[in-house]
């Protein structure tokens, strides 16, 4: 089965080269990526962009519009990318320049989408800041992908990740599609009922287990852990929203799409792993043609 992995990095960051070192065992170059990509029978990636201009300082909100992936030179030819965008930068002196920048890169084949990083920046994704970012979106036509749930930083503040605030949101902007990161892990619940009631809002899967095999045999083995998902997966019941990512390289991707299979009933997993991917990233179309 073809496999398409809508949420890794591939930034230089800090907190991801420690992780990959200290926690998952990958080795995150793009060869790295490459490798576990074949093996495993992934087609196509799609990268959330995200840059820190010193290290360690992720969310660095001194980050100039738009964030890419900054870990190799350009984006590889298996790859598509999610701008990341910097609010703080978003208004200001820098306003109007970084916006036709954004506006700029949202035209490359490559560019699937916008990423905003909630909770790390702390802004609500309702508030107006983000109003000329979801013009764009709406423009041309690309979804918002937007982090919901625990953040990779004790800086972040949770109150802008939780997945209730994109409910809001996907009523005032009926015109964009967004997907809804992690599930909203810890609040699988509230996530899937935001998924279950509005018809322009998806949810990722990834990031649920960031580790090693070690640690995803203990995580896998443990019912109660597994039923946590199971319960949002079940109640929600709208498998053609959900979508495979691993969230690489805070997890390998082998053991991460062993770990979604059994979490989505199987006459769902082309749907999860491959099919619904088209529907959130219409650009996925032309960059599979010419693979
Ligand atoms: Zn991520």
């Amino acid at each position: 089965m073809s496999i398409i992995d809508i949420h890794i990095h591939l930034s230089d960051i800090e907190s991801f080269r420690r992780t990959a070192i200290d926690l998952s065992s990958v080795d995150y170059t793009a060869a790295g990526l490459k490798a576990e990509f074949d093996k495993n029978g992934v087609v196509l990636g799609i990268g959330m962009g995200v840059t820190e201009q010193t290290k360690g300082a992720f969310p660095d909100s001194s980050s100039p519009n738009p964030m890419g992936l900054d870990l190799e030179p350009s984006v590889p030819p298996f790859l598509m990318e999610c701008v990341g965008i910097n609010p703080n930068r978003l208004t200001g002196e820098h306003a109007l320049e970084e916006l036709d920048k954004i506006e700029a890169r949202l035209q490359a084949p490559e560019v699937a989408g916008i990423k905003l990083y909630a909770g790390y920046y702390h802004h609500f994704v309702y508030d107006k800041i983000y109003g000329p970012i979801y013009e764009l979106a709406e423009r041309y036509r690309v979804p918002v992908v937007i982090h919901t749930g625990d953040t990779y930083s004790m800086n972040g503040l949770l109150k802008y990740s939780h997945p209730l605030t994109v409910d809001e949101l996907a009523l005032q902007q009926r015109g964009v599609n967004f997907m809804i990161c992690h599930l909203g892990d810890p609040w699988v619940m509230d996530a899937a009922e935001v998924v279950a009631k509005n018809p322009n809002v998806y949810a990722d899967l990834s990031g649920l287990v960031v580790g090693d095999a070690a640690h995803f045999e203990r995580f896998m083995n443990e019912p109660l852990f597994m039923d946590h998902f199971r319960r949002a997966l079940v109640y929600s019941d709208h498998y053609e929203k959900m979508l495979f990512g691993t969230d690489w390289p805070l997890a390998p991707i082998g053991l991460y799409a062993e770990f979604v299979r059994r979490l989505v009933p199987d006459r769902f997993h082309e749907a999860v792993f491959y099919r619904n991917a088209f529907d959130v990233f219409p650009r996925i179309k032309q960059r599979i043609a010419v693979l």
